[in-house]
């Protein structure tokens, strides 16, 4: 299979059958954001425990599939994670389909890598990079807010 297959089937897939979606119990953290341009909507919901470990994360939200498949992919990629190593994969994922930069997180495993790399594809799409992107910068701005 060629890679923009892969890619394009985990994009697919993600969006048909979206990993922690609805609200988590008691969430410490949410934000929420929509993008008027295509109609997405995304909740973001976070619960960190005392030593800033994401120990669960869920969405709410509706839209395309790549908004969809970005939302999953985020929370099955930082769900029990490091607040620090959380921040530092969002970084890479937004300089990725802005500067189109490589992941590079050691810590990330090769499957890992090869999931949110599916979504470097928007680059070529300016429409479509606040599709891909939104949710990150939601699941940030939920980190810098205190319920
Ligand atoms: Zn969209």
């Amino acid at each position: 299979m060629e890679l923009k297959e892969l890619y394009q089937e985990i994009i697919l897939d993600h969006g048909k059958s979206p990993r922690n979606k609805g609200k988590c119990d008691e969430y410490s953290h949410d934000a929420q954001a929509h993008n008027p341009l295509c109609g997405d909507k995304v909740h973001v919901y976070l619960r960190l425990d005392s030593e800033k470990k994401v120990m669960d994360i869920s969405f709410e939200g509706e839209g395309c599939a790549i908004s969809l498949a970005s939302a999953s992919i985020l929370t099955e990629t930082l769900k029990g994670k490091d607040l620090s190593f959380t921040k530092k994969v969002s970084e890479d994922f937004l300089s990725m389909v802005k500067n189109k930069t490589k992941i590079t997180i050691n810590s990330l495993t090769e499957d890992q890598i090869t999931t949110i790399t599916s979504l470097s594809g928007v680059q070529q799409f300016p429409m479509r990079v606040k599709c891909a992107t939104m949710v990150w910068h939601t699941f940030l701005s939920a980190l810098d807010k205190k319920n």
